[in-house]
């Protein structure tokens, strides 16, 4: 991985990983006005010019807003077709098709991070995705049996 320089206002305040700054510049660490240089490069970018664009291979890092699996492997949970499922509850035994849907984190949250930029945006959308819970609609318990109808 490279490594490259941040400076601000003409002097280095760090050397990271590549792959890390779209989350440091997503954290606040970096700012969108300072700029970036590595090895071989003939002068400084702006960050804000070079990190804000989607990448096409987003590398998770430990410092991402929501430290979770990355969007590529998110698929791990093999998604059963909505609707044919009937679930019962293992505390009150209510049995319902439709579970109450609940999503971890907020949505003003989500949009601050997109805003900031969409790698942010994407991984906190994948941890959103990742940590929805089905719950009974009439005690709320998450102790859900799903089987098919
Ligand atoms: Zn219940």
């Amino acid at each position: 991985m490279a490594r490259i320089h941040i400076a601000r206002g003409g002097s280095v305040i760090g050397v990271h990983e590549e792959h890390a700054v779209p989350a440091l510049v997503a954290l606040g660490e970096v700012r969108r006005t300072d700029h970036w240089w590595r090895e071989g490069m003939r002068s400084w970018e702006r960050v804000g010019a070079t990190f804000d664009a989607p990448r096409p291979n987003p590398t998770p890092s430990p410092a991402t807003p929501a430290s979770r699996p990355a969007p590529a492997a998110a698929p791990a949970r093999p998604s059963k077709p909505a609707g044919h499922l009937r679930y019962t509850c293992l505390r009150c035994q209510h049995r319902f098709a439709e579970p109450k849907v609940e999503k971890e984190g907020s949505f003003l949250a989500e949009l601050f991070y997109w805003a900031i930029s969409p790698v942010a945006g994407g991984f906190y959308t994948a941890g959103r995705v990742l940590g929805t819970k089905h719950l009974c609609p009439r005690c709320g318990s998450e102790q859900l049996n799903d089987e098919p109808w």
